[in-house]
């Protein structure tokens, strides 16, 4: 095996890490395995694991049940092409999918990433409108402070300012931008919070395909909140205006805001839906695409007559079989009363922090606990002080989080929460 020092020099000569330079970057912790909640650093250290790998192992590692699902389908095949043939796993997951999600979803596309699903999503709303003789209707309408990933069409409707508009300018498809909505998850959403929104739907519609946004939760764009009201307000809108609607439930879908899909929190039901993440607990890529009844149709009864997409790994065997295992798990549990316990230890742990010098508020939904704070964190630092404490918390920006698998404990969660308030009062005092 490869020597711990050496791990980390090749590493930092040739392994290029998400958002990171090459050059005089900040230190990577080696990780030799990860079991339950805990990370196991190669140098021996044990980590509690706050982020789920970015919203994605709900039951944890090296889950029993999820690694024989893994073994079991490998022992049949990994992967056989999509094209022309078809197999259980991906059977069973489409007809799962259709069965969890708003009725008039019917149609699953199986993709192999987050990005790759809102690309797909993007394309099936221009081609809706292609189909139906209106082409002129190509463009996006969001809000800002989202996120909904790092590919092209993906990047034109992240938010323009934290996203990637300035370097890709010219490049990117011009959208349109209403502001972030303003109204708070347990407020009702004022005429004047949804005003601009309307406006540009009002003078835009007839060059709009969809209206895109992450409901209730907008993730990577800056851990914001807000009220399903809003989200009902959107969809009203959306259809008074003829223009579809996408909900990006890739970070929120299976449970993670106490719903299995935060739509729910509206009772809306969106045209297209985006799901990922957590949909194989963790275990390998993979992201899907669904679809209404009257998309899907007017797309293949239209010009040219077919979707025009096709992954190469499209329903990979071993992917689905794990997201098949892992939905299965997810609903053989009492998640929703297990959210509200992991929400109600978040609310009480994290609640010190909003007492903290340069706190600007402290929110919690579901599993998801966040601190804003004034400015943003020093990452070599506060990375070293999370680490030192025993715990795993990866801050962005202004925005040190929590969302920890579902599997997390009560001792475990206070350990999480009560790092969050030591190394964020030695930050305030700093
Ligand atoms: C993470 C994320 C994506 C992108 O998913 P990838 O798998 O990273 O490509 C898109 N939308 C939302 C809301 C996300 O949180």
């Amino acid at each position: 095996m490869t020597k711990v020092t050496d791990l980390i020099a090749i590493d930092e000569a040739h392994a290029w890490h998400p958002y990171t330079s090459t050059i005089g970057r900040d230190p990577v912790y080696p990780v030799a395995s990860a079991h339950g909640c805990l990370i196991e650093l190669a140098d021996g250290r044990t980590l509690i694991d706050g982020m789920s790998s970015w919203w994605c192992a709900i039951h944890g590692y090296n889950h029993p049940v999820l690694n024989q699902a893994a073994k079991d389908q490998l022992a049949r095949m990994s992967h056989v092409m999509f094209g022309g043939l078809t197999h259980e796993p991906a059977v069973r997951l489409v007809e799962r999918l259709v069965g969890l999600t708003p009725e008039p979803l019917r149609h699953v596309f199986l993709c192999d990433s987050g990005s790759v699903s809102v690309e797909v999503a993007i394309k099936m709303a221009i081609q809706y409108w292609y189909a139906k003789g209106r082409p002129e209707k190509h463009r996006l309408l969001t809000v800002r402070s989202g996120y909904h990933g790092d590919t092209f069409a993906a990047m034109s409707v992240c938010d323009p300012v934290t996203g990637m508009h300035r370097l890709f300018s010219g490049l990117l498809p011009q959208q349109l931008f209403a502001p972030a909505p303003a109204c708070g998850f347990d407020a009702t959403c004022r005429d004047q919070d949804i005003a601009e929104l309307n406006t540009l739907l009002a003078e835009h519609h007839r060059e709009l395909a969809a209206v895109i946004l992450e409901p209730i939760v907008q993730g990577a764009g800056g851990m914001r909140f807000y009220s399903p009201h809003y989200l009902e307000r959107v969809r009203e809108r959306c259809d008074r205006y003829q223009v579809l609607l996408i909900a990006d439930e890739i970070a929120t879908g299976f449970g993670r805001t106490g719903r299995l899909f935060a739509c729910e929190h509206a009772s809306v039901a969106p045209d297209l839906m985006t799901v990922g993440k957590a949909l194989t607990g963790g275990y390998l890529t993979l992201a899907a695409t669904l679809a209404s009844a009257e998309v899907a149709h007017t797309i293949s009864s239209g010009d040219p007559g077919v979707f025009m997409h096709g992954p190469t790994f499209m329903g990979n065997p071993l992917a689905c079989a794990l997201a098949n295992a892992n939905i299965d798990l997810l609903l053989a549990s009492d998640w929703r009363a297990n959210i509200r316990r992991i929400e109600q230890i978040l609310r009480d742990g994290l609640a010190p922090c909003a007492r903290l010098p340069g706190i600007v508020e402290v929110r919690v939904l579901g599993a998801i606990g966040v601190v804003e704070l004034e400015h943003p964190v020093r990452m070599r630092e506060i990375q070293r002080r999370f680490v030192d404490r025993g715990v795993w918390v990866r801050p962005f920006g202004r925005l040190v989080y929590l969302m920890p698998p579902y599997i997390i404990t009560d001792a475990q969660l206070a350990v999480l929460c009560r790092a969050m308030v030591e190394v964020l009062s030695e930050f305030g005092a700093a």
